[in-house]
């Protein structure tokens, strides 16, 4: 039986071990939390996923909130200009509901899930040197890193002609709250995607599964140094709700109205940061000759401006499950790990990257031209919300001048 190390109990390396378990290999997953602490944490993301990622999950048995987790009906784009009035909204309906399950909630239960299915956990911050000496023991056919935008990162070096940018493009500051009303133009659980162009940035309002149940999550995304970055410093949950609620009251007055009855779901409700998004050669290798292989935001961490990064995760998982399975018995080498990683990108990071680093630049006049059009015409509306489960199908349509005047050409005959 071949035997497997992960390192990092997330979205990918918890969903490629469970899988790997159910296709009979032998498994250990290595985390820095037990579930409790995961449970008794802070959130970690907003975590929204679409039908192509939701997909990989239930193939191998893993989509245990879907029957209590909001159904995610689709997209309500809203563009503000200036800010405080709206300019235009876009209401995608999704072919497929999307949902995000608190990773709290996920993680914790995916990780016992190891176990119960036959897998080992061990429960350690892993280092460089032990990563050294797990891989010169010899005891493991193959390691793969999934421990997310952490320090172990550092193993693999940025790819400098894939990553454009060299500081953070946003403040991000999320409240898991109750009491959202619904939105009365989508009153369907759905995304709000609230756009404030002009240096300020966007609202997204997502419907979610927490640890107490239903909820919605207020996500602002900030542009550095803009109006509205006073997510700095991290806030006391209390203070960082009621800053959240100004700054809606001021540049979002229609999801203002909405948040009268709004309160934290916990009292570990809340998570700011920034971080650049950067892509990562695939491989890392150690001091005493041994190699690793990246996977997810350890080796493509996007902003989450598009709500990629769990979906990508997942994708990561499919993808490196698929290039083990085909391997066979046959060494896990550089080569192969490579090969893996690159398929990977070719056919499903780099379309997301580039829609996502796209997104965080002012909309170019192609982009606010098909926005208006979707505005006006539901198949533009609709594929632009299908959008976010694959978005592979963005460079036909959206990423280029060109695809969009061909794409409204094609629509007009
Ligand atoms: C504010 C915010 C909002 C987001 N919203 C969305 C969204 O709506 N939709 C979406 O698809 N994506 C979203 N994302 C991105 C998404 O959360 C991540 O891309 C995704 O979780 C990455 O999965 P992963 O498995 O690579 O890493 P992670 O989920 O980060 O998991 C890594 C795990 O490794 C562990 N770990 C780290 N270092 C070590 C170590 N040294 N030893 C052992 N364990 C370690 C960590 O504790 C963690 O459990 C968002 C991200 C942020 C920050």
């Amino acid at each position: 039986m071949r035997r497997v190390l992960i390192v990092g109990a997330g979205q990918c390396g918890l969903q490629l071990g469970l899988s790997l378990l159910a296709e009979g290999y032998d498994v250990t997953v290595m985390s820095a939390r037990t579930p409790e602490e995961i449970r008794g944490g802070w959130p970690t993301s907003t975590q929204c996923m679409f039908n192509l990622a939701l997909q990989s999950e239930r193939d191998y048995g893993l989509n245990l909130w879907e029957d209590r987790v909001p159904h995610v009906a689709g997209l309500h784009i809203a563009l503000s200009a200036p800010p405080g009035q709206k300019a235009l909204d876009v209401i995608g309906p999704l072919d497929h509901h999307g949902e995000s399950t608190d990773q709290r909630l996920k993680m914790a239960a995916w990780l016992e899930l190891i176990e119960q299915r036959g897998g080992t956990v061990i429960y350690q911050g892993v280092t460089t040197a032990d990563l050294d000496g797990l891989t010169a023991l010899g005891r493991y056919d193959l390691t793969i890193v999934a421990a997310g935008r952490g320090e172990l990162g550092a193993l693999f070096d940025r790819n400098p002609s894939r990553s454009p940018f060299v500081s953070p493009q946003r403040g991000l500051a999320v409240a898991y709250v109750h009491g959202l009303a619904p939105d009365p133009m989508f009153p369907q659980p759905s995304v709000g995607f609230n756009a404030i162009p002009g240096g300020f940035g966007e609202l997204f309002v997502i419907p979610a599964l927490t640890l107490s149940g239903p909820c919605d999550i207020l996500f602002w995304e900030v542009i550095p140094d803009g109006p509205l970055d006073l997510w700095k410093e991290r806030l006391d949950p209390a203070e960082h709700l009621k800053r959240t609620l100004e700054l809606i009251r001021e540049y979002l007055p229609w999801v203002y109205e909405r948040c009268a009855n709004v309160e934290l779901t916990d009292a570990r409700a809340t998570l700011s940061g920034r971080f650049t998004p950067t892509v990562r050669h695939p491989v890392g290798d150690l001091p005493s000759g041994g190699m690793v292989l990246g996977a997810a935001d350890v080796v493509v961490a996007n902003d989450p401006i598009t709500g990629q990064g769990s979906n990508m995760a997942a994708k990561c998982a499919h993808a490196y499950l698929q290039a083990i399975l085909a391997h066979g018995d046959a060494p896990f080498d550089r080569e192969w790990m490579e090969e893996t990683f690159e398929k990977f990108w070719i056919e499903t990071a780099v379309h997301t990257t580039m829609w996502t680093n796209g997104m965080l630049q002012p909309l170019p006049e192609h982009v606010q031209q098909l926005l208006g059009a979707a505005s006006q015409d539901q198949r533009i509306a609709r594929r632009l919300a299908n959008g976010f489960s694959d978005p592979t199908d963005f460079q036909h349509w959206f990423a280029t001048p060109e695809a969009a005047k061909a794409y409204l050409g094609s629509l007009a005959e």
